[in-house]
């Protein structure tokens, strides 16, 4: 539904200006409070109680769907981190985390402090029910009344945020992981209170690494360091899960250090592109193609993007800087991707730098031969690739670390190229 409906719903029920409660509605949504509770609050803010429906029944947490208004469950608390969120221009802290009982488990946000913690036993009456990536998940908020129940719920969860990197996904809250950190640089951002110092790299253990960023820096957090991170949370940046450490997340130092595995999760190019962003895969397939843009380019001296006929698509008329990429479609039969090569690779598939690009333009008086000489050597070819895997709006992009034409035996690639033939 709409923000336009909601308002108009809201305003009809409590009899008051619709314009009035868009506006509300409006400032709370863009605090990123889900539009249930939003609309629950306004309801107190304007006087009727009444939540918009009956009492809700008890309900196993497996049946919960995204169409229930409000259920009440008991379940076991498996996760629960805070984590502050700005809200009508305040600072508001919230715990998130997930609820288990024996049929199954959710995902849920406190806007009350409760006191929740990992492995208490709770009956939450009207907890309010929202759909979040198709998925519903649970809000405990001022129309939830929530008890601690002496007898433990035995369910067949692990209770606690304890994961391996490999498992991480963007949406995941209040974890717990042990990892040493890869690389790490601090930054000034420009943040929601004005200059703020960052810090931003890589950590991994055995099973990969991923990305992350702490907001509030920590000086156990160094390159090389052995930590252990508690309630940190998952979420999405440039197409990649990326770990967030807040300044809830407990940040100790480890006595044994954790090694980092060396090896990329490998996977088929249509089950990665479903995941919507894999940092550090590698994907197996042939090059079909070489796209345009791909070879000798220029780009913006401002801001580094591609421009075309001279043009920079924010900087207008731009005299370019000279530079090398490639553009080639991935294909293994369950989808393809678009692998991107920075300067460094695409000079080992050219077999030759920019200066000799720049050469070859100049004799050809023309600078899509660079592309042309490329897309004769690796298309049609079978390659392993290992990188970064994006999916936005912008299609599903490889940033490419390594780019290998494929192990496979090529006499044995050979006469099964021949069977095909004879076929
Ligand atoms: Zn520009």
């Amino acid at each position: 539904m709409e923000l336009d409906n909601h308002a108009e719903d809201l305003a009809s029920d409590l009899g008051i200006d619709k314009e009035e409660v868009k506006a509300d509605l409006q400032n709370l949504v863009e605090y990123s409070v889900p539009i249930d509770e939003a609309k629950q609050s306004l309801r107190r803010k304007y006087g009727d109680d009444t939540g918009g429906g009956s009492a809700p029944s008890s309900k196993d947490i497996e049946e919960i769907t995204t169409d229930d208004g409000n259920v009440t469950i008991t379940a076991v608390v498996l996760t629960a981190g805070e984590r502050s969120i700005r809200y009508q221009g305040d600072d508001h802290v919230i715990v998130e985390g997930r609820l288990a009982d024996e049929t199954g488990a959710i995902d849920y946000t406190a806007w009350e402090d409760f006191g929740l913690s990992a492995g208490d036993t709770v009956t939450a009456g009207n907890a309010g029910v929202r759909e979040w990536d198709g998925e519903p998940e649970l809000n405990l908020g001022e129309s939830t009344s929530l008890s601690f129940l002496e007898e433990s719920l035995e369910v067949p969860y692990e209770i606690g945020g304890d994961a391996q990197i490999a498992d991480l996904q963007t949406g995941d809250r209040a974890v717990s992981v042990d990892v040493q950190i890869v690389e790490s640089e601090r930054r000034t951002i420009d943040g929601r209170d004005g200059e703020t110092e960052i810090q931003s790299g890589v950590l991994g253990d055995e099973s990969g690494r991923l990305p992350f960023t702490c907001w509030a820096p920590d000086p156990e957090i160094e390159p090389g360091a052995s930590v252990r991170i508690e309630n940190a949370y998952v979420r999405e940046f440039r197409g990649v899960p990326e770990v967030n450490v807040s300044e809830f997340s407990v940040v100790s130092s480890l006595e044994t250090e954790i090694e980092v595995g060396s090896d990329a999760t490998t996977m088929g190019i249509g089950e990665a592109v479903a995941t919507g962003g894999v940092y550090d895969v590698e994907l197996v397939g042939n090059v079909i193609a070489v796209r345009d843009g791909s070879g000798l380019i220029q780009r913006c001296p401002e801001c580094n993007r591609v421009v075309q006929k001279g043009q920079c698509r924010t900087h207008g008329s731009v005299d370019g800087e000279d530079d090398l990429r490639v553009k080639a479609i991935l294909d293994d039969g369950t989808g393809t991707v678009t692998v991107v090569l920075d300067d460094e690779l695409t000079e080992q598939v050219y077999g030759g730098d920019l200066e000799d690009a720049l050469e070859q333009a100049r004799e050809a008086m023309d600078q899509e031969v660079v592309a042309d000489t490329i897309r004769e050597k690796i298309v049609g070819r079978e390659y392993s690739v290992r990188g970064h895997l994006s999916v936005d709006e912008y299609g599903a992009n490889l940033d490419a670390e390594t780019f290998e034409e494929s192990a496979a035996d090529p006499t044995v690639r050979a006469s099964s190229f021949l069977e095909e033939v004879r076929a």
